[in-house]
């Protein structure tokens, strides 16, 4: 595999004026250096995006759809090579990235055939001497910003329904995992996407050059997905411009387990709602809130199917927990596992960072009391605290007692219950007895401090569009 590591900008892949080392987590090494942009580079970005705005989002749909479809198959076809820089460089297991190269990849086929299917609408006004036509229009060069806990599913995410909308995109992926998003960059110039249209730069700076680019009156769109903090600054900086955003952000989701579920299922979608992607994920469950009457059986199958996990670098042979993206994060997770047994948690495994080399942290179950700080914070790792509640109306108050509104996990064997129980919970998503809903045919996004906007689904292509009216006297 030869790394892509250059900057892209016009359909040439160019050197930067700087340059960003990346690591391996599991063992500290450099894997690579990516080159990083300056202020005019940044620049040269937006100018090639101008300049393929229009002839782009004149291609005819059924060849936007096409690129995208190649792509789709391009991806699908390489996907164990993508799975594998997608582990050495975020040090999830090779499982999980080779599970997350295929969910990417249905973003750009979703998209493919979402292209030609962009819907309008023409009505009798109510005055009958006229028309109302109502169409949509790609809405411009639009600024995409990356995360690194999917580094190739939240790209894809954005690039599908952006290049299906007729829009040309500067892509900035996170520091830590900038050589998954330029794999992908390469397989959209493989299948044929026409120069300008998909630009990558690596600012030097993230914060001052993005805020530079969002000032660039030409930049119309900004799609951005990562932490609530940083989503506040950026729709602070769009707000100065009037540059539409969308904002996929933190979660901090609940998972219920009512006193009528079956509770090996409940396990069993548990581990993969906590432990997928090592629990660097918006969408991890991050509080378990479980009926007294199953606790001490939830709580005992539970712990003791994570104390089963097998935990090594990502890449090794059944590994099932790699190493979380830096020391720095996972350092983060130790201090707010500190921080709740200080409040009183209980530790009935892990808890304690593995000495050595590399960024690993075990997998942990604390039971905790409702008001344990750590129940308010995304811890991004694989801790699962959990607290005991006696009343369904109990259960939800704990499960609103959040300022995200992400995702939310229900398990009851009774629809009708976890139906009412979904529908009382605060969140953009719910998944009713299943550890995973995120599906590119559905719509994904969250509502209080988890975001604005919606990715995937029918919803997703309409970030990238705007509608336009016109009004026709007959
Ligand atoms: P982050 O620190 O917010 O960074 C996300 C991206 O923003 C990175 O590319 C980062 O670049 C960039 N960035 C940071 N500061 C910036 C600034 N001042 N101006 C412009 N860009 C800036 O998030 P993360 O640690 O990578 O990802 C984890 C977070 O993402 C979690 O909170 C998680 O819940 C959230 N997430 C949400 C979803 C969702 O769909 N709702 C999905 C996945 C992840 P640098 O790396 O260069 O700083």
């Amino acid at each position: 595999m030869v790394l892509k590591t250059d900057l892209y900008i016009d359909g040439e892949w160019i050197s930067g004026t700087g340059s960003l080392p990346v690591y391996d987590p599991s063992n500290g090494e450099i894997i690579a250096h990516v080159a990083t942009a300056d202020d005019s580079q940044c620049e040269a970005a937006i100018d090639a995006a101008y300049r393929a705005f229009s002839p782009w989002a004149k291609t005819a749909p059924r060849l936007r759809s096409e690129i995208l479809r190649k792509a789709f198959e391009i991806m699908v076809s390489e996907a164990d090579q993508i799975a594998e820089l997608i582990s050495k460089e975020n040090g999830k297991v090779f499982s999980d990235a080779r599970g997350e190269v295929l969910y990417a990849a249905e973003f750009f086929r979703w998209f493919a055939e979402e292209a030609v299917r962009t819907p309008g609408d023409f009505r009798q006004a109510p005055s009958g001497d006229k028309r109302i036509l109502v169409t949509h229009q790609p809405v411009g060069v639009s600024l995409l910003i990356t995360p690194w806990n999917f580094p190739a599913a939240m790209a894809t995410r954005k690039l599908g329904p952006a290049l299906a909308a007729g829009c040309t995109v500067i892509l900035k992926a996170a520091s830590e995992t900038p050589l998954t998003a330029l794999y992908i960059v390469d397989i959209l110039h493989r299948a044929g996407v026409p120069g300008g249209v998909v630009n990558f730069v690596m600012p030097a700076k993230s914060g001052p050059q993005i805020a530079k680019m969002l000032h660039d009156p030409r930049v119309r769109n900004l799609s951005f997905t990562g932490s609530t903090e940083v989503g506040r600054i950026l729709i602070r900086e769009a707000a100065e411009c009037v540059v539409r955003t969308s904002m996929e952000l933190g979660g901090n989701a609940p998972f219920l387990v009512l006193e009528d579920a079956n509770i090996d299922e409940a396990v069993k979608g548990a581990m993969i709602a906590k432990m997928r992607n090592g629990g660097a994920a918006c969408t991890a469950a991050n509080r378990f809130v479980v009926a007294r009457k199953v606790a001490p059986e939830f709580i005992e199958k539970f712990t003791a199917t994570m104390s089963a996990l097998k935990v090594a670098p990502g890449m090794t042979e059944g590994a099932q927990l790699g190493a979380s993206v830096s020391v720095k994060e996972r350092n983060k997770i130790a201090e707010l596992v500190d921080n709740a047994v200080t409040a009183g948690a209980t530790v009935e495994l892990g808890g304690k960072i593995i000495e050595g080399t590399g960024a690993f942290y075990p997998a942990t179950v604390l039971t905790v009391d409702k008001d344990n700080p750590i129940l308010r914070h995304e811890v991004f790792g694989p801790v699962a605290p959990i607290v005991v509640f006696d009343t369904d109306e109990e259960a939800i108050a704990i499960a609103n007692d959040t300022e995200y509104g992400l995702i939310s996990y229900v398990y009851s064997s009774d629809l009708a219950r976890a139906m009412r129980t979904a529908e009382a919970i605060e969140s953009g998503m719910v998944a009713i007895n299943r550890g995973v809903i995120s599906d590119p045919a559905a719509p994904f996004g969250g509502v209080k401090q988890s975001g604005l906007g919606r990715e995937g689904g029918f919803a997703g292509i309409h970030e990238f569009l705007e509608t336009k009216y016109i009004g026709v006297e007959i």
